[in-house]
């Protein structure tokens, strides 16, 4: 399997707090906990610059994981469409974080996806509200991240194919947390916890879920082209221009 990490580089992770939670970088410590399922991973960058991402490394991708925060206008439009291509022909995709907000999860959802926000560094309790779920396999009733930034309801997405977790903080607020949806043939999963400055991704029982994550959404039966409609291409009135 080929696992494709576009991870945002922002003035966040250079802080005392952010180096200090990954002094390796966060995108080199999803790809590190992804390289135990024993996957061929690759670390794309994404900065004010946008993401580097190529055709080639796409089109190699199996499975997409997703985080930003900062540069989400910065994100070609002309790629948002190449990624939801290849989701609809069986591409899985994990959006992490703000990457609720992300062009290609607004785009493949088709909802605004704003939500309630507090960066308090509360405790977040994830229920699992789906038991024996392949994600949530061995992980017990909730998991417990000592501090992350508070992501509330209401969450504007589509009612998820499958929810999963549903968070809730000390503030009070519950959250859609862990959700999969279906679109086309690709499966994608969106995880709320994993701010920058936050050790989130070191926390075992989420490096578990992560990889399930991951193997969850690997498509069943290789990526392919999705299938045109005749009957479009038949009966479609040429542009005039
Ligand atoms: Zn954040």
């Amino acid at each position: 399997m080929k696992i494709t990490v576009v991870c945002e580089h922002n003035p966040g992770m250079e802080s005392e707090k952010g180096r200090r939670a990954y002094p390796e970088g966060l995108g080199n410590c999803l790809c590190d906990l992804l390289r135990e399922t024993g996957a061929e991973v690759t670390l794309v960058r994404a900065d004010e610059t946008g993401v580097a991402l190529t055709d080639e490394v796409l089109g190699g991708t199996d499975v997409l994981f997703w985080w930003g925060h900062w540069y989400h206008k910065q994100v070609d439009d002309a790629l948002v469409e190449k990624v939801a291509a290849r989701v609809h022909g069986g591409m899985g995709m994990v959006f992490l974080h703000s990457a609720h907000d992300s062009k290609p999860f607004k785009r493949l959802l088709g909802t605004p996806c704003s939500l309630r926000w507090r960066e308090d560094g509360e405790r977040e309790r994830l229920w699992c509200v789906s038991p024996g779920h392949p994600i949530a396999r061995g992980l017990g009733e909730f998991i417990d991240i000592p501090q992350e930034e508070m992501y509330g309801e209401y969450f504007d997405i589509p009612t998820p194919d499958e929810l999963v977790y549903v968070g809730w903080f000390e503030g009070g607020e519950v959250f859609r947390g862990g959700c999969v949806f279906r679109r086309g043939r690709g499966k994608l999963f969106y995880f709320n916890p994993g701010h920058e400055t936050y050790p989130t991704y070191r926390l075992p029982a989420v490096r578990t879920l992560l990889r399930q994550a991951a193997a969850y959404v690997a498509p069943a039966e290789g990526v392919g082209e999705t299938p045109a409609c005749r009957h479009c291409e038949q009966f479609s009135v040429p542009s005039a221009r």
